[in-house]
């Protein structure tokens, strides 16, 4: 694995190695919900607690990471070049907060400790409580409205 110490304080998103990269997201699962956006894309977004149909909502982990564009063509692969349109991305997420200028959030793994990590990140990942949107229809969808997830 190719990282450099405090690469996120030091140099900018468009430099880092990929491993680097994929470092800074927590696998919150955020993300991977359903969401409504907004013209802006920002102010009005609204999420639901209706997952991908690769989500595994008891872990809030892809099922199946590596081949998932084959399966979900629209699942985005995230670049530091698309985060100017991704500030729907929860106010959490280490990616929107460093294109902001802002630190990594305070329980980030990369900060400390796995078990300091799990003990604040449960609060942030949408393990156990999300539904496959295998589930429900377009209407029934758009009732699951979440208020949860902060931008
Ligand atoms: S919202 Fe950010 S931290 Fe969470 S899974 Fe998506 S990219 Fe990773
Ligand atoms: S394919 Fe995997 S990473 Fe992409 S949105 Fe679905 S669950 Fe998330």
């Amino acid at each position: 694995m190719k990282m450099r110490p405090k690469f996120w304080e030091k140099y900018p998103l468009h430099e880092l190695f990929d491993d680097e990269w994929e470092a800074l997201c927590d696998g919150c699962g955020v993300c991977c919900l359903v969401k409504f956006l907004d013209d802006e894309q920002v102010q009005f977004t609204e999420y639901t607690d209706v997952a991908c149909q690769l989500l595994d909502c008891q872990t809030g982990q892809c099922s199946n990471y590596p081949n998932r564009q084959s399966v979900v063509p629209d699942c985005i692969r995230l670049t530091a070049d698309m985060l100017p349109q991704m500030l729907w991305l929860p106010r959490h997420c280490a990616y929107k907060r460093l294109y902001l200028g802002q630190k990594l959030p305070s329980w980030h793994r990369l900060l400390h400790g796995t078990t300091q990590h799990q003990a604040q990140f449960a609060k942030y990942s949408v393990a156990g409580r999300c539904v496959s949107e295998l589930e429900f229809d377009e209407a029934a969808i758009e009732e699951r409205v979440v208020r949860w997830v902060k931008i």
